[in-house]
């Protein structure tokens, strides 16, 4: 087997463990937009509860104002009553409909203010109806990401167990080229290479697409060394059939 050949198996591996984590991937991404909507109407249902809980403070601190003007108007009808003259009976008058006037105005806000809570009240109903929904979307959500976890986890260790073995098979150098690329490339270290037109020896990297000359594809077919694209430096092979083609026509020839 050639370094060429040892690397493919390893990156046959490597996507088939790409191809696992991705479904898992995805249920984690779903999960975690789920528990940030939840954790979003949590905050949001606090603050109306809090504004509500304020606004009703208001009312009460509006409501005993009330009282204590209805005292005064108490108290200045008995002044009033007890008035010695006419000018005391107009300045106690006077003095009685501005506080009357007061008390008009403080109580239409302590009115405003109640509704006011009863409306933040209803919010924070719906919101929480909203966060009830929520949490079953979630909760599901959280099941099937577990359930995604424990069926890849066996599959998964097999998978990491041969990757060990497959890795300790290629040199160093050849195992170091290949992490580096295949971190620069989404975990594609490696590209096919793929026939264009035969007649006219025409080739090309099956990832980027670019010529690769038909030099690189005989030191494939030979196994002589490994051969890098010379536009994305991926590692090049040689697929099954196209070497399967070629060995027939090789055997034609001779
Ligand atoms: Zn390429």
């Amino acid at each position: 087997m050639s370094i060429t050949d040892k690397l493919l198996s390893l990156y046959r591996i490597d996507q088939q463990i790409q191809g696992l984590t991705s479904r898992v991937n995805a249920a984690r991404r779903y999960y975690e937009t789920q528990q940030r909507q939840l954790t979003d109407l949590e905050s949001r249902r606090n603050a109306a509860h809090t504004q509500a809980r304020q606004i009703a403070a208001t009312a009460a601190n509006l409501e005993t104002d009330v009282k204590g003007l209805d005292a005064r108007i108490e108290e200045l009808r008995k002044r009033m009553n007890e008035a010695q003259s006419a000018k005391e009976y107009k300045a106690v008058l006077t003095e009685l409909n501005t506080v009357k006037a007061d008390r008009e105005r403080i109580e239409t806000e302590a009115i405003e203010s109640l509704g006011k809570v009863d409306s933040m009240n209803v919010q924070v109903a719906e919101i929480e109806a909203e966060i009830e929904q929520r949490r079953k979307v979630h909760d599901v959500a959280a099941q099937q990401l577990e359930k995604e976890q424990g069926e890849i986890a066996s599959r998964l260790e097999e998978l990491k167990t041969r990757r060990v073995e497959a890795a300790r098979a290629v040199p160093a150098e050849a195992i170091a080229e290949f992490e580096l690329l295949a971190r620069r490339n989404d975990g594609e270290a490696m590209a096919e290479i793929v026939e264009e037109d035969r007649r006219r020896q025409e080739y090309c990297c099956g990832a980027c697409n670019m010529t690769v000359p038909v030099e690189l594809v005989s030191v494939l077919l030979s196994r002589a060394a490994m051969a890098n694209c010379p536009s994305c430096r991926r590692i090049l092979y040689l697929p099954e059939e196209l070497r399967d083609d070629f060995d027939r026509r090789l055997a034609g020839r001779s």
